[in-house]
Protein backbone atom coordinates (compact mmCIF):
# COMPACT_ATOMS: atom_id res chain seq x y z
CA UNK A 1 0.00 0.00 0.00
CA UNK A 2 1.54 3.58 -0.59
CA UNK A 3 0.15 6.92 -1.08
CA UNK A 4 -0.57 8.98 -4.43
CA UNK A 5 -1.19 12.37 -2.51
CA UNK A 6 1.76 13.43 -0.39
CA UNK A 7 -0.04 15.69 2.56
CA UNK A 8 2.22 18.46 4.39
CA UNK A 9 3.15 17.93 8.42
CA UNK A 10 1.56 19.36 10.56
CA UNK A 11 -1.08 20.41 8.11
CA UNK A 12 -5.15 18.87 8.29
CA UNK A 13 -3.85 16.44 5.71
CA UNK A 14 -0.39 15.16 6.49
CA UNK A 15 0.70 12.30 5.66
CA UNK A 16 2.13 10.58 9.10
CA UNK A 17 4.47 7.91 9.82
CA UNK A 18 4.89 6.21 13.26
CA UNK A 19 8.36 4.96 14.03
CA UNK A 20 7.66 1.92 16.29
CA UNK A 21 11.38 2.03 17.84
CA UNK A 22 13.12 5.46 17.68
CA UNK A 23 17.10 4.44 18.01
CA UNK A 24 20.33 5.62 15.33
CA UNK A 25 18.60 4.31 12.98
CA UNK A 26 15.12 4.90 13.08
CA UNK A 27 16.49 8.45 13.19
CA UNK A 28 17.96 8.59 9.94
CA UNK A 29 14.52 6.91 8.17
CA UNK A 30 12.74 9.82 10.31
CA UNK A 31 14.92 12.53 8.43
CA UNK A 32 14.27 10.71 4.94
CA UNK A 33 10.86 10.87 5.87
CA UNK A 34 11.07 14.14 6.66
CA UNK A 35 13.19 15.33 3.05
CA UNK A 36 9.24 14.19 1.70
CA UNK A 37 7.46 16.21 3.87
CA UNK A 38 5.74 13.17 6.25
CA UNK A 39 4.78 14.39 9.86
CA UNK A 40 6.97 11.82 11.88
CA UNK A 41 5.73 10.17 15.30
CA UNK A 42 8.41 8.64 17.42
CA UNK A 43 7.60 5.94 20.09
CA UNK A 44 10.57 4.12 22.24
CA UNK A 45 10.54 2.83 25.47
CA UNK A 46 12.41 5.83 27.16
CA UNK A 47 12.55 9.80 26.43
CA UNK A 48 14.90 11.05 24.27
CA UNK A 49 15.79 8.39 21.77
CA UNK A 50 17.98 9.39 18.99
CA UNK A 51 14.72 9.45 16.46
CA UNK A 52 12.54 11.69 18.72
CA UNK A 53 14.82 13.92 18.99
CA UNK A 54 13.74 15.06 15.69
CA UNK A 55 10.54 13.37 14.92
CA UNK A 56 7.41 16.19 15.63
CA UNK A 57 5.90 14.36 18.46
CA UNK A 58 7.09 11.65 20.12
CA UNK A 59 5.37 8.52 22.85
CA UNK A 60 7.65 6.94 25.99
CA UNK A 61 5.63 3.78 25.79
CA UNK A 62 6.52 -0.23 25.81
CA UNK A 63 5.60 -1.11 22.34
CA UNK A 64 5.84 -4.84 23.72
CA UNK A 65 2.36 -3.63 25.76
CA UNK A 66 -0.49 -4.56 23.18
CA UNK A 67 -3.18 -2.48 24.74
CA UNK A 68 -1.29 0.30 24.98
CA UNK A 69 0.62 0.23 21.13
CA UNK A 70 -3.10 -0.17 19.83
CA UNK A 71 -4.18 3.01 21.70
CA UNK A 72 -1.38 5.17 19.81
CA UNK A 73 -2.13 3.66 16.82
CA UNK A 74 -5.89 4.22 16.76
CA UNK A 75 -5.10 7.69 17.90
CA UNK A 76 -2.88 8.62 15.28
CA UNK A 77 -4.16 6.82 12.30
CA UNK A 78 -0.36 6.68 10.94
CA UNK A 79 -0.43 5.93 7.40
CA UNK A 80 2.96 4.05 7.98
CA UNK A 81 3.36 1.92 10.72
CA UNK A 82 7.39 1.63 10.49
CA UNK A 83 9.05 -1.45 13.10
CA UNK A 84 12.56 0.13 13.59
CA UNK A 85 13.04 -2.91 16.36
CA UNK A 86 11.72 -6.73 17.00
CA UNK A 87 10.28 -6.19 20.48
CA UNK A 88 7.06 -5.29 19.38
CA UNK A 89 3.61 -6.94 20.01
CA UNK A 90 3.35 -7.99 16.72
CA UNK A 91 -0.07 -9.83 17.09
CA UNK A 92 -1.36 -6.41 17.63
CA UNK A 93 0.15 -5.20 14.41
CA UNK A 94 -1.48 -8.68 12.71
CA UNK A 95 -4.85 -7.53 13.67
CA UNK A 96 -4.45 -3.81 13.13
CA UNK A 97 -3.05 -4.71 9.25
CA UNK A 98 -6.33 -7.19 8.70
CA UNK A 99 -8.20 -3.93 9.49
CA UNK A 100 -6.59 -1.62 7.26
CA UNK A 101 -3.66 -0.28 8.76
CA UNK A 102 -0.63 -0.41 7.00
CA UNK A 103 2.77 -2.28 8.81
CA UNK A 104 6.13 -1.68 6.79
CA UNK A 105 7.02 -3.99 5.54
CA UNK A 106 3.70 -6.40 6.47
CA UNK A 107 2.58 -7.48 10.03
CA UNK A 108 3.61 -11.00 8.42
CA UNK A 109 7.56 -10.19 7.72
CA UNK A 110 7.37 -8.17 11.36
CA UNK A 111 5.93 -11.35 12.92
CA UNK A 112 8.34 -13.87 11.70
CA UNK A 113 11.02 -12.20 12.06
CA UNK A 114 10.60 -10.96 15.76
CA UNK A 115 11.82 -14.11 17.13
CA UNK A 116 14.70 -16.88 15.47
CA UNK A 117 12.41 -19.36 15.20
CA UNK A 118 9.22 -17.94 13.13
CA UNK A 119 11.77 -16.79 10.32
CA UNK A 120 14.53 -20.16 10.43
CA UNK A 121 11.72 -22.68 10.40
CA UNK A 122 10.13 -20.85 6.83
CA UNK A 123 13.21 -20.42 5.55
CA UNK A 124 14.84 -23.52 5.81
CA UNK A 125 11.68 -26.22 6.25
CA UNK A 126 9.50 -24.13 3.50
CA UNK A 127 11.71 -22.75 1.02
CA UNK A 128 14.27 -25.21 1.30
CA UNK A 129 16.91 -22.53 1.70
CA UNK A 130 20.52 -23.77 3.00
CA UNK A 131 21.11 -22.75 6.57
CA UNK A 132 23.32 -23.57 9.75
CA UNK A 133 21.81 -26.88 11.17
CA UNK A 134 19.88 -26.17 14.07
CA UNK A 135 17.53 -27.60 16.71
CA UNK A 136 14.89 -25.46 18.93
CA UNK A 137 15.06 -26.06 22.53
CA UNK A 138 12.95 -25.65 25.92
CA UNK A 139 15.22 -27.10 28.82
CA UNK A 140 18.74 -28.07 30.13
CA UNK A 141 18.22 -31.89 28.81
CA UNK A 142 16.82 -31.10 25.83
CA UNK A 143 19.76 -28.61 24.77
CA UNK A 144 22.56 -31.31 26.29
CA UNK A 145 20.75 -34.03 23.76
CA UNK A 146 20.69 -31.28 21.03
CA UNK A 147 24.36 -30.63 21.52
CA UNK A 148 25.35 -34.30 20.73
CA UNK A 149 23.11 -33.89 17.65
CA UNK A 150 24.77 -30.69 15.86
CA UNK A 151 27.95 -31.88 17.31
CA UNK A 152 30.84 -29.55 18.59
CA UNK A 153 31.72 -26.41 18.29
CA UNK A 154 27.84 -24.98 17.67
CA UNK A 155 25.98 -21.85 19.09
CA UNK A 156 23.72 -21.18 21.30
CA UNK A 157 20.77 -18.15 20.93
CA UNK A 158 17.74 -17.38 23.00
CA UNK A 159 14.86 -17.15 20.12
CA UNK A 160 14.27 -13.54 21.59
CA UNK A 161 17.41 -11.90 21.24
CA UNK A 162 19.51 -9.45 18.69
CA UNK A 163 23.25 -8.04 19.10
CA UNK A 164 24.19 -11.33 20.78
CA UNK A 165 22.48 -10.96 24.09
CA UNK A 166 22.52 -14.50 25.35
CA UNK A 167 24.52 -15.97 22.38
CA UNK A 168 27.63 -17.78 22.94
CA UNK A 169 29.73 -20.44 21.21
CA UNK A 170 30.22 -23.81 23.11
CA UNK A 171 33.67 -25.48 21.83
CA UNK A 172 33.96 -27.77 24.26
CA UNK A 173 31.97 -29.73 27.20
CA UNK A 174 33.06 -28.05 29.72
CA UNK A 175 31.75 -24.57 27.94
CA UNK A 176 27.97 -26.14 28.37
CA UNK A 177 26.83 -24.85 31.62
CA UNK A 178 27.76 -21.67 31.15
CA UNK A 179 26.31 -21.13 27.73
CA UNK A 180 22.87 -22.65 29.48
CA UNK A 181 22.89 -19.78 32.07
CA UNK A 182 23.98 -16.83 29.83
CA UNK A 183 21.12 -17.81 27.32
CA UNK A 184 19.10 -17.54 30.58
CA UNK A 185 19.67 -15.02 31.97
CA UNK A 186 19.83 -12.21 28.93
CA UNK A 187 17.55 -13.48 26.29
CA UNK A 188 14.62 -10.48 25.19
CA UNK A 189 11.92 -12.52 27.27
CA UNK A 190 13.46 -13.56 29.84
CA UNK A 191 14.58 -17.77 30.35
CA UNK A 192 12.94 -20.09 28.35
CA UNK A 193 13.44 -21.14 24.11
CA UNK A 194 17.38 -21.41 22.01
CA UNK A 195 17.91 -22.60 19.47
CA UNK A 196 21.23 -24.12 19.06
CA UNK A 197 23.24 -23.87 15.56
CA UNK A 198 26.39 -25.64 14.28
CA UNK A 199 29.08 -23.32 13.90
CA UNK A 200 29.91 -22.33 10.40
CA UNK A 201 33.66 -21.35 10.05
CA UNK A 202 32.92 -19.08 6.95
CA UNK A 203 35.54 -17.19 4.98
CA UNK A 204 33.33 -13.85 5.84
CA UNK A 205 29.68 -12.74 6.55
CA UNK A 206 27.65 -10.38 4.28
CA UNK A 207 24.45 -7.83 4.52
CA UNK A 208 22.66 -7.97 1.25
CA UNK A 209 20.45 -5.10 1.45
CA UNK A 210 17.31 -5.96 -0.73
CA UNK A 211 15.18 -3.34 -1.63
CA UNK A 212 11.55 -4.54 -2.49
CA UNK A 213 10.18 -1.55 -4.42
CA UNK A 214 6.85 -0.58 -6.89
CA UNK A 215 9.57 -1.27 -9.45
CA UNK A 216 11.10 -4.24 -8.69
CA UNK A 217 13.53 -6.19 -6.85
CA UNK A 218 17.35 -4.01 -6.05
CA UNK A 219 20.30 -5.36 -4.28
CA UNK A 220 22.99 -3.06 -2.95
CA UNK A 221 26.49 -3.64 -3.02
CA UNK A 222 27.14 -6.58 -0.85
CA UNK A 223 28.50 -5.30 3.19
CA UNK A 224 31.08 -6.92 4.59
CA UNK A 225 31.44 -6.55 8.61
CA UNK A 226 33.22 -7.64 11.79
CA UNK A 227 31.46 -8.53 14.54
CA UNK A 228 32.28 -9.00 18.34
CA UNK A 229 30.58 -10.12 21.13
CA UNK A 230 27.72 -11.13 18.48
CA UNK A 231 27.53 -6.96 17.44
CA UNK A 232 29.08 -5.24 14.46
CA UNK A 233 32.27 -3.20 14.77
CA UNK A 234 33.05 -2.16 11.59
CA UNK A 235 31.45 -2.55 8.10
CA UNK A 236 32.85 -2.15 4.69
CA UNK A 237 30.97 -1.86 1.49
CA UNK A 238 31.78 -3.16 -1.21
CA UNK A 239 32.86 -6.80 0.29
CA UNK A 240 34.79 -8.78 -2.78
CA UNK A 241 33.02 -12.29 -3.45
CA UNK A 242 32.68 -14.89 -6.24
CA UNK A 243 30.15 -13.61 -8.67
CA UNK A 244 28.45 -17.36 -8.31
CA UNK A 245 27.85 -16.78 -4.53
CA UNK A 246 26.89 -13.32 -4.85
CA UNK A 247 24.34 -14.75 -7.62
CA UNK A 248 23.41 -17.27 -5.03
CA UNK A 249 22.60 -14.63 -2.07
CA UNK A 250 21.23 -12.91 -4.28
CA UNK A 251 18.27 -15.42 -5.79
CA UNK A 252 18.01 -16.12 -2.08
CA UNK A 253 17.16 -12.82 -0.87
CA UNK A 254 14.59 -12.79 -3.82
CA UNK A 255 12.73 -15.61 -2.65
CA UNK A 256 12.79 -14.61 1.16
CA UNK A 257 11.48 -10.70 0.53
CA UNK A 258 9.26 -11.84 -1.80
CA UNK A 259 7.63 -14.58 0.76
CA UNK A 260 7.63 -12.01 3.55
CA UNK A 261 5.98 -9.88 1.56
CA UNK A 262 5.53 -5.90 1.32
CA UNK A 263 7.31 -2.74 -0.30
CA UNK A 264 10.64 -1.81 2.01
CA UNK A 265 14.45 -2.22 2.75
CA UNK A 266 15.37 -5.93 4.13
CA UNK A 267 19.14 -6.33 5.43
CA UNK A 268 19.66 -10.13 4.76
CA UNK A 269 22.48 -12.02 6.64
CA UNK A 270 24.75 -14.82 5.14
CA UNK A 271 27.58 -16.72 6.08
CA UNK A 272 30.13 -17.05 2.32
CA UNK A 273 32.51 -20.55 2.60
CA UNK A 274 33.86 -20.73 -0.27
CA UNK A 275 30.87 -20.83 -2.91
CA UNK A 276 28.97 -22.09 -0.48
CA UNK A 277 25.93 -19.52 0.85
CA UNK A 278 24.10 -19.99 4.12
CA UNK A 279 21.14 -18.07 5.10
CA UNK A 280 21.42 -16.63 8.80
CA UNK A 281 18.99 -14.09 9.81
CA UNK A 282 17.09 -11.33 7.83
CA UNK A 283 15.95 -7.44 9.30
CA UNK A 284 12.90 -6.49 7.74
CA UNK A 285 14.09 -2.97 7.87
CA UNK A 286 17.59 -0.92 7.43
CA UNK A 287 20.24 -3.22 9.26
CA UNK A 288 23.42 -1.75 11.44
CA UNK A 289 26.46 -2.98 9.12
CA UNK A 290 24.40 -0.70 6.59
CA UNK A 291 25.56 2.27 7.93
CA UNK A 292 28.57 2.09 5.66
CA UNK A 293 25.76 3.80 2.83
CA UNK A 294 25.88 6.69 4.51
CA UNK A 295 28.77 7.79 2.61
CA UNK A 296 28.97 4.54 0.09
CA UNK A 297 26.21 5.53 -1.98
CA UNK A 298 24.24 7.89 -3.44
CA UNK A 299 21.25 6.78 -2.09
CA UNK A 300 21.29 5.51 1.53
CA UNK A 301 19.63 2.21 2.79
CA UNK A 302 17.41 4.75 4.74
CA UNK A 303 16.24 6.50 1.96
CA UNK A 304 15.92 3.83 -0.19
CA UNK A 305 13.59 2.34 2.65
CA UNK A 306 11.75 5.45 2.38
CA UNK A 307 11.11 5.60 -0.94
CA UNK A 308 10.43 1.85 -0.91
CA UNK A 309 7.52 2.18 1.33
CA UNK A 310 6.31 5.60 -0.35
CA UNK A 311 5.81 3.51 -3.32
CA UNK A 312 8.37 5.50 -5.15
CA UNK A 313 10.34 4.04 -7.96
CA UNK A 314 13.90 3.13 -6.85
CA UNK A 315 15.33 3.26 -10.26
CA UNK A 316 19.61 3.10 -10.20
CA UNK A 317 21.64 2.85 -7.00
CA UNK A 318 24.90 4.38 -7.57
CA UNK A 319 27.35 2.91 -5.22
CA UNK A 320 30.99 5.42 -4.90
CA UNK A 321 33.33 2.70 -4.33
CA UNK A 322 35.20 1.47 -1.51
CA UNK A 323 33.99 2.39 1.87
CA UNK A 324 33.57 1.51 5.13
CA UNK A 325 32.29 2.52 9.32
CA UNK A 326 33.14 2.04 12.21
CA UNK A 327 31.21 2.16 15.64
CA UNK A 328 32.01 4.75 18.44
CA UNK A 329 31.47 2.13 21.24
CA UNK A 330 30.61 3.85 24.36
CA UNK A 331 32.04 1.95 27.90
CA UNK A 332 30.92 3.46 31.11
CA UNK A 333 28.07 4.96 33.11
CA UNK A 334 26.32 8.35 32.54
CA UNK A 335 23.52 10.60 31.38
CA UNK A 336 25.81 13.56 30.64
CA UNK A 337 27.71 11.79 27.62
CA UNK A 338 30.08 14.31 25.75
CA UNK A 339 32.82 13.60 23.04
CA UNK A 340 35.81 15.64 22.33
CA UNK A 341 38.68 15.96 19.74
CA UNK A 342 35.99 15.48 17.06
CA UNK A 343 38.58 17.79 14.80
CA UNK A 344 41.28 15.86 15.67
CA UNK A 345 39.73 12.72 14.85
CA UNK A 346 38.41 13.94 11.24
CA UNK A 347 42.01 15.11 10.17
CA UNK A 348 42.97 11.31 10.48
CA UNK A 349 40.82 11.35 7.28
CA UNK A 350 39.99 13.74 4.80
CA UNK A 351 36.46 13.27 3.57
CA UNK A 352 35.22 11.11 6.54
CA UNK A 353 32.19 11.76 8.26
CA UNK A 354 31.03 11.02 11.96
CA UNK A 355 27.71 11.02 13.22
CA UNK A 356 27.02 10.71 17.19
CA UNK A 357 23.31 9.66 18.31
CA UNK A 358 22.90 11.60 21.25
CA UNK A 359 22.30 8.91 23.27
CA UNK A 360 20.98 10.40 26.84
CA UNK A 361 22.43 7.59 29.21
CA UNK A 362 24.68 5.26 28.94
CA UNK A 363 25.52 1.95 31.12
CA UNK A 364 27.68 -0.59 30.21
CA UNK A 365 28.61 -0.73 26.59
CA UNK A 366 26.63 1.49 24.03
CA UNK A 367 26.97 2.54 20.50
CA UNK A 368 27.08 6.00 20.46
CA UNK A 369 27.80 6.85 16.81
CA UNK A 370 30.12 6.03 13.82
CA UNK A 371 32.51 7.39 11.45
CA UNK A 372 32.51 6.31 8.00
CA UNK A 373 34.96 6.78 4.51
CA UNK A 374 35.87 5.89 1.53
CA UNK A 375 39.26 5.22 0.63
CA UNK A 376 40.82 3.55 -2.48
CA UNK A 377 40.14 0.02 -1.26
CA UNK A 378 37.82 -1.25 1.79
CA UNK A 379 40.73 -2.43 3.60
CA UNK A 380 42.19 0.99 3.69
CA UNK A 381 38.78 2.88 4.34
CA UNK A 382 38.23 0.19 7.23
CA UNK A 383 41.73 1.24 8.71
CA UNK A 384 40.87 4.92 8.18
CA UNK A 385 37.26 4.42 9.66
CA UNK A 386 39.25 2.99 13.01
CA UNK A 387 41.79 5.93 12.99
CA UNK A 388 39.05 8.02 13.16
CA UNK A 389 37.08 6.40 15.91
CA UNK A 390 40.50 5.87 17.78
CA UNK A 391 41.10 9.92 18.32
CA UNK A 392 37.74 10.92 19.63
CA UNK A 393 37.25 11.12 23.25
CA UNK A 394 34.06 10.13 25.05
CA UNK A 395 33.90 12.15 28.73
CA UNK A 396 31.45 10.11 30.86
P1 LIG B 1 23.08 -13.35 14.87
O1 LIG B 1 22.46 -12.64 16.03
O2 LIG B 1 22.44 -14.64 14.55
O3 LIG B 1 23.18 -12.45 13.65
O4 LIG B 1 24.59 -13.66 15.29
C1 LIG B 1 25.54 -12.63 15.52
C2 LIG B 1 26.90 -13.01 14.94
O5 LIG B 1 27.41 -14.19 15.57
C3 LIG B 1 26.85 -13.34 13.46
O6 LIG B 1 26.88 -12.17 12.67
C4 LIG B 1 28.12 -14.19 13.33
O7 LIG B 1 29.29 -13.41 13.30
C5 LIG B 1 28.12 -14.99 14.63
N1 LIG B 1 27.38 -16.27 14.43
C6 LIG B 1 26.06 -16.46 14.63
N2 LIG B 1 25.69 -17.72 14.35
C7 LIG B 1 26.80 -18.37 13.94
C8 LIG B 1 27.07 -19.70 13.48
N3 LIG B 1 26.13 -20.63 13.43
N4 LIG B 1 28.34 -20.00 13.11
C9 LIG B 1 29.32 -19.06 13.20
N5 LIG B 1 29.13 -17.80 13.63
C10 LIG B 1 27.89 -17.43 13.99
Amino acid sequence: MSVSIFGSAKSKSATKALLLGSGELGKEIAIELQRFGIEVIAADSYENAPAMQIAHHHYVVSMLDAAKLEEIIRHEKPDFIIPEVEAIATDTLVQLEQQGFNVIPSARATKLTMDREGIRRLVAEQLLIPTTPYIFVDNKAQFIDAIDNIGLPCVIKPVMSSSGKGQSVIRTHADVDNAWQHSQEAGRSGAGRVILEGFIDFDYEITLLTICAVDGIHFCAPIGHRQEKGDYRESWQPQKMPEQALKKAQDIARKVVTELGGYGLFGMEFFIKGEHVYFNEVSPRPHDTGLVTLLSQDSSEFALHVRAILGLPIGKIAQYGPSASCVILGQGKSQDIRFSHIKEALNEAPGAQIRLFAKPEINGSRRLGVAITRASTTEQAVLDAKAVVSKINILY
